[in-house]
């Protein structure tokens, strides 16, 4: 702490994001990222934007992505937002839609970054608990709310909330904005996107973070009406007119242009979930439903900050989460299959 802070940055609570460990031998299994290397074509647009054109600044309005995500959505180029990975994305929307003096809604079990942006542009908010199976209960949020924000499928759970309960939710609370963060809908889940004509209280987020391969580039983006997409613009243009370079705007758009890539590496990871959970099961843990790149298990003989750090000594590192409802679980991204193996027989070794 110093006397030159502004007075608000004693009160900032700092999101904590997951480990990134600088010995390379480790197995990591604890931010999401994709096992898999991006699509050899994104290495490829990259590479070839790499020369002077750098001295230049990119565009600012980010046309080319915009429209190439407009056309791979069905959507018009209007109703396409871009940012520097998709918490720059939340924190705009957070900025520009959410500070309306009403409690903005989420679940008590999320993504963490929530209540960080709720503390850095002063909203305040109500955390509505999930049921006992972790599932969002979608009535509770027919309240007086001053926006509503989720993942789906949920993190850390991985569970997924069907379409047809995101309508009612949209239905419920016409006045405000339902902010669905998609991080993970590449993985099982069905993406709300093809709500956004029919309401325009609806706002998508995404990321080529997870699903894409390239949590490293910083790419994410929105999708709504219009009016929800030039508030965006509005906070975005009065803070950093470039937030995306060169070289992810390259990258970003080639992801898009090599769909089998994407469809081969998100069907390989989902596909080694369903292996990982089968396996985890025989070894005695309960394991939530997952629709994501990730799952949520606990062991019901053991304590789930002891199993992380046991992990640990064998080189593989998973999420634990010191919140109560939730301390007794493990948060585990799906790796490789040598990477999974791996975590198979150091839990053998330490169960
Ligand atoms: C990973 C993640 C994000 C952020 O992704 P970036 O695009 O890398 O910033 C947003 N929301 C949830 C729920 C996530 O898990």
């Amino acid at each position: 702490m110093s006397k030159f802070w502004s007075p608000f940055v004693k009160e900032l609570v700092p999101y904590v994001p997951g480990e990134q460990p600088k010995l390379a031998k480790l197995v990591k299994l604890n931010t999401n990222e994709n096992p898999y290397g991006p699509s050899p074509e994104v290495v490829a647009a990259i590479q070839a934007e790499l020369n002077d054109t750098l001295r230049l600044y990119p565009d600012p309005n980010a046309d080319r992505l915009k429209q190439t995500i407009a056309e791979y959505h069905g959507v018009k180029t209007s109703q396409v937002f871009v940012g520097n990975g998709s918490d720059e994305v939340l924190a705009h929307a957070f900025h520009a839609l959410f500070q309306h003096g009403k409690p903005l809604l989420f679940p008590d079990v999320t993504y963490s970054f929530y209540p960080v942006y709720c503390g850095l542009y002063g909203i305040e908010f109500e955390a509505l608990p999930l049921d006992e199976q972790f599932q969002i209960r979608v009535e509770d949020y027919a309240r007086r709310n001053g926006g509503i924000i989720f993942p789906n499928p949920n993190a850390p759970t991985g569970c997924l909330l069907p379409l047809e309960a995101i309508e009612r939710l949209l239905q419920a609370s016409p006045d405000s904005v339902v902010l669905v963060d998609e991080a993970y809908v590449d993985f099982g889940g069905e993406t709300a996107i093809s709500l956004v004509n029919r309401y325009p209280n609806l706002l998508v987020a995404q990321t080529l973070s997870k699903s894409r391969s390239l949590a490293g580039l910083r790419v994410g983006f929105a999708v709504g009406h219009e009016d929800l997409i030039e508030a965006l613009e509005r906070v975005k243009n009065s803070f950093n007119s470039y937030p995306l370079d060169r070289l992810a705007l390259a990258g970003a758009v080639a992801s898009f242009e090599d769909q089998a890539y994407f469809e081969q590496t998100c069907n390989a990871v989902i596909h080694s979930r369903e292996k990982l959970v089968a396996e985890l099961k025989t070894l005695g843990f309960d394991v939530l439903p997952s629709a994501a790149n990730f799952i949520f298990a606990r062991h019901p003989q053991r304590d789930g900050a002891e199993l992380a750090a046991a992990l640990r000594e064998e080189g593989v590192i998973v999420r634990h989460f010191k919140q109560q409802r939730i301390n007794q679980f493990l948060r585990i991204s799906i790796g490789t299959e040598e990477q999974n193996q791996a975590l198979l027989d150091a839990l053998r070794l330490k169960l």
